[in-house]
């Protein structure tokens, strides 16, 4: 699996007083296995750049390829393409409706035709996935707690056995102790399962511990891009577009582990 991206431009409601410039040349690749962070400020961009890449939404002028092919040539399927880029929205657990938690897994699934039995199969595999214990399976979605919900609305993604999973602010409207369990459970994901995930989100810190990649997003463009620690030392620009700095300590360890030499009595990220 691959995904390229080659001088992007997207433009909400053209020819109108509302037109506005939502991306401005992006090139990026995201390759097989990779966890990328994508991250930025409240309008960078990064819901419309994530709907592009399942096809949802249609660049205004570039060229987007999936496994080398152009996704905007007639014979390529973008039917197929949104069941192998499972792309989670903000606040998914909207979308839940079935009178079970197994039955919501299922849907996606049984839209694809298939069996009874393979829809069941992979709801259960799902369901393990994020985590979920069976207890909750039978219970409606709304018995549960908000952690759980979301649970529950990723694996109804993962149950169409995308290639790369998308989440767009996954942790939103979290208490702290389940914004650590989806994250930790999305990286066990990209971990064990070799899954490639792409995590949007407009906080650093929540994100950066985890992904291999950074890219950061300002004003529709890659503002910078490169393993966390890359992308940390460039601090005061990251303020600068209102992305507050990770805490100090974790930015210690995280240089410290990708090979720089790093002061252990520095106690600011100037001193980093
Ligand atoms: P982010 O996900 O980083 O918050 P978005 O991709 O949602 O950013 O938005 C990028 C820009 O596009 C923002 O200026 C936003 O106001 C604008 N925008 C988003 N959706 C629409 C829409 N449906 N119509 C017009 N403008 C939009």
């Amino acid at each position: 699996m691959s995904i390229r991206l080659e001088n992007v431009n997207y433009v909400y409601s053209p020819d109108s007083a509302f037109c506005k410039q939502a991306l401005k040349d992006i090139n990026l690749e995201i390759k097989d296995g990779e966890f990328i962070g994508l991250i930025g400020h409240t309008g960078s961009g990064k819901s419309t750049l994530i709907q592009h890449l399942n096809g949802l939404i249609r660049a205004t002028s570039g060229r987007i390829y999936y496994n080398e092919q152009d996704i905007y040539e007639s014979q390529f399927n973008l039917r197929g393409l949104r069941a192998l880029v499972g792309l989670v929205f903000q606040y998914p657990e909207h979308q839940l409706f079935e009178v079970t938690v197994f039955k919501d897994v299922c849907f996606g699934p049984n839209n694809l035709g298939l069996s009874k039995d393979e829809c069941e199969a992979r709801a259960r595999e799902a369901l393990r996935l994020v985590g979920l214990k069976k207890k909750h399976w039978q219970k409606s979605p709304f018995e549960l707690s908000g952690g759980q919900k979301r649970r529950v609305a990723i694996a109804g993604v993962l149950a169409m056995k995308p290639e790369v999973l998308i989440l767009d602010e996954p942790t939103a409207g979290l208490d702290p102790k389940g914004r650590n369990d989806i994250l930790e459970q999305i990286s066990k994901l990209h971990r064990e399962e070799h899954m490639t995930v792409i995590l949007v989100s407009h906080s650093m810190e929540d994100v950066a511990q985890y992904v291999d990649r950074l890219v950061v997003m300002n004003r529709g463009s890659v503002f910078m891009e490169g393993t966390p620690a890359q992308v940390f030392k460039h601090y005061v620009e990251l303020e600068r577009i209102g992305l507050a700095a990770p805490q100090v300590t974790y930015v210690m360890h995280r240089l410290a582990q990708e090979g720089y030499k790093v002061d252990p009595d520095a106690t600011t990220i100037r001193e980093a």
